[in-house]
């Protein structure tokens, strides 16, 4: 239902990980105000301008409002009829492995868990990802090696109260804006806080920065592998925290031997008074929060950098406490919550190891499951690689729209074409993926739908309805659980609405956990729904009587012997290019827009700040090729092309290009960058390397 006019609903905003409460209100026009919550402990009260704009994306132009099967207009109950009967012929023809999800950061905590469910505890498959497997895999699989556990230690906090701020591949000002803001308006007023950041772009972040490192592209695990030897070295390190707390900082130091400061210059690219410059900072400040992005993240050595920051964090005993810790700053509004309850294809319920048979058994139990996933399903870009080869005969795709967003996304298009069954849950009515849909499914879309999500924080919000769902587009989680009902499997999905979801992922969270997993929620395990539609943000873990934010100060990691794990890490820069292909393309977010543009394409306001795909390069670049400003430039991999406008910066390194993500054919023909990515992915994580491409390029 539409609140009453003049009504305040207190919400969280849809797009970045930064995860800011925001104060809706509809007014008797039909427009509604967006205010940012002084009391959202995220943000208080700040939005960026994304945020701000959100009223300008609500209409109901461009949004699907009923389903379809085949192009033509069909009954819910005739299209969650064959989706169940195609799904079930599959798994009956093929096994439950011919099956597959592919979901999305952009849903609800509650859709993820009933997605979860299905797949892994009721077709038996764990055949789910996520696109958060191209935001943050790398982080998980990192965290994951030192902790024991998917465990963000320190909080936002952290970031205004440190005395540096090392920032890592990350764009904070126009992908974090509002964690950008917070952290300059604590600059301001301790100017003697120093920030770095390390990336190959003089980006907007870099005007905040007192030491800007235009690193080569994938140079960051050198760089921290050789400060951790520089951190030794120097008697920077804490020794009786490594002692008591940890395990392998011998076999780390031994990897990073050799990694001197003039070698650690010659492998990144950077002057070697630089990199000591960076050392000596690091080295002499006790607080000091590491943050890292996609930079780091979006690359075939991405868990290795992890994994090579977050040493150094350990060698100095530097997490967990004030100010001080490895952060990384998830991308999407929730993919934290998605990790949660098991969204990845490598993971279980509520951080439980897929491959883990105590975990596997108690989830069973939990479920009262039928057949359990057993061993780890396709991680995103191996699972349309399957749809490619036949391997996965029906696919399900929620909230996201992998044939601009995959690498290599002609081959993702492809797949689809030949794939026997798609479906697709969306709320746009006009995406490059639903072309290849033989089933559209309406969703309700923010401000219409009800459930939770996690920032980057660990902070678990409501996102809640005040607008009617347009035509008859229903939540996602009612959707799946609608086929689940469909497949046989009633009793375990009949819940009444998010409330009940919600209670039930608690209270698995909770099951048997004597502080042996990190993700704990068991204070709500019980919770009425009239305390879940009250339900204020909050921190997990959340156990009855005790409140936690930051963790790791005295050790307590997730592995066996409850200590962290140094990873011995010796990383050598990827370089990518060759004759044929001897630039770098680089890829990434600009400020005013979001993923592929179904919600702020709507916004002219939005769409004013940079208004077409465009291709930032060097001035020396520019002049070399003949490519004045504003010129069309035609780039090219062995994969695909693009055209862009040309952007002349020195902000760009020579050699290289910067493209945004967000264009799509859609809105502009051969705008798709990611059509130029090879699907080249980290050994570990399975994340795409989406950030250091070789093409070439020309003046068209
Ligand atoms: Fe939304 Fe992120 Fe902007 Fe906050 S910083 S308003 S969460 S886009």
């Amino acid at each position: 239902m539409r609140h009453e006019a003049g009504t305040a609903t207190k919400t969280t905003c849809p797009y970045c990980g930064v995860g800011c409460g925001i104060i809706a209100t509809p007014r008797p026009n039909g427009s509604v105000s967006i205010e940012g919550d002084p009391e959202h402990p995220a943000n208080f009260g700040r939005l960026c301008s994304k945020g701000s704009a959100l009223a300008e994306t609500l209409g109901t132009d461009e949004r699907l409002l009923y389903p379809q099967i085949g192009g033509r207009r069909a009954a819910w109950d005739e299209a969650l009829d064959l989706v169940a009967d195609r799904f079930s012929a599959a798994i009956a023809e093929h096994g439950p492995d011919s099956v597959a999800f592919y979901v999305s950061g952009q849903l609800l905590t509650e859709d993820y868990y009933v997605a979860n469910k299905l797949m892994k505890g009721f077709i038996g498959s764990a055949n789910i990802d996520t696109n958060s497997r191209l935001c943050m895999a790398s982080s998980v699989a990192g965290h994951r090696r030192a902790f024991g556990s998917d465990t963000v230690p320190g909080i936002y906090e952290d970031l205004e109260l440190a005395d540096l701020v090392v920032l890592v591949g990350s764009n904070l000002a126009w992908c974090h804006p509002v964690l950008y803001q917070r952290l300059a308006a604590a600059k301001e007023k301790r100017p003697e806080m120093k920030v770095v950041l390390i990336d190959p772009r003089r980006t907007m972040t870099a005007d905040l920065a007192d030491l800007h490192l235009a690193i080569a592209p994938d140079g960051d695990g050198v760089l921290f592998a050789g400060l951790l030897l520089y951190l030794a070295n120097s008697d920077a390190i804490a020794n009786g925290y490594i002692e008591q707390h940890t395990n392998g900082f011998k076999q780390a130091l031994d990897a990073a031997r050799g990694l001197d400061i003039a070698r650690v210059a010659q492998e990144t690219g950077l002057p070697a008074q630089q990199v000591e410059a960076f050392y000596r900072l690091f080295a002499a400040r006790e607080r000091t929060v590491t943050v890292y992005s996609q930079g780091v993240n979006q690359s075939a050595l991405g868990t290795d950098k992890v994994n090579a920051i977050i040493n150094c964090h350990l060698a100095t005993g530097r997490i967990g406490r004030p100010g001080m810790g490895p952060f990384s700053v998830t991308g999407q509004p929730n993919a934290m919550g998605g990790r949660e309850v098991g969204g990845l294809a490598n993971m279980l319920a509520a951080h439980m190891d897929l491959e883990n048979a105590a975990h596997r058994a108690l989830v069973q139990r939990f479920w009262r499951s039928p057949r359990m996933a057993d061993r780890p399903g396709l991680k995103a870009v191996e699972m349309f690689k399957a749809v490619a080869d036949g391997r996965i005969r029906a696919l399900w795709i929620m909230a996201t729209n992998p044939v601009d967003s995959l690498p290599d996304a002609d081959a993702v298009a492809a797949a689809l074409r030949d794939c026997p069954f798609v479906v697709v849950s969306d709320i746009a009515s006009a995406t490059d993926t639903l072309r290849h849909a033989h089933v559209t499914l309406p969703s309700a879309g923010w401000g219409e739908k009800d459930g939770t999500v996690t920032n980057s924080e660990r902070r678990i919000s409501r996102q809640r309805a005040f607008l009617q769902p347009p035509g008859e587009a229903r939540p996602d989680w009612w959707q799946i659980a609608q086929v689940a009902q469909r497949m046989g499997f009633a009793d375990a999905f009949s819940y009444a609405g998010p409330a009940d979801i919600f209670r039930e992922h608690a209270a698995l969270s909770a099951c048997e956990n004597e502080g042996t997993r990190d993700f704990d929620i068991g204070l709500h395990a019980g919770i009425e729904a009239a305390d879940y539609a009250m339900m204020r943000p909050f921190q997990w873990p959340a156990r009855e009587g005790e409140e936690v934010s930051r963790l790791f100060a005295a050790g307590g990691f997730y592995t066996p012997d409850r200590r962290a794990r140094f990873v011995a890490v010796s990383p050598r820069r990827r370089q990518v290019c060759d004759t044929r292909y001897p630039m770098v393309l680089n890829t990434g977010r600009v400020r005013d827009h979001w993923h592929t543009m179904t919600r702020t394409g709507k916004s002219a306001r939005l769409s004013a700040h940079l208004a077409e795909p465009y291709g930032e390069l060097h001035p020396a670049d520019a002049q070399r090729l003949g490519v004045g400003e504003a010129e069309i430039v035609h780039v090219e991999s062995p994969h695909g092309a693009v055209l862009v406008r040309a952007l002349v910066s020195p902000r760009q390194q020579q050699g290289s290009i910067f493209v945004p993500m967000h264009w799509t054919d859609q809105f502009c023909a051969r705008g798709r960058v990611d059509a130029l990515v090879p699907a080249l992915t980290d050994p570990v994580s399975g994340q795409p390397a989406l950030k250091n491409v070789a093409v070439r390029f020309s003046r068209f």
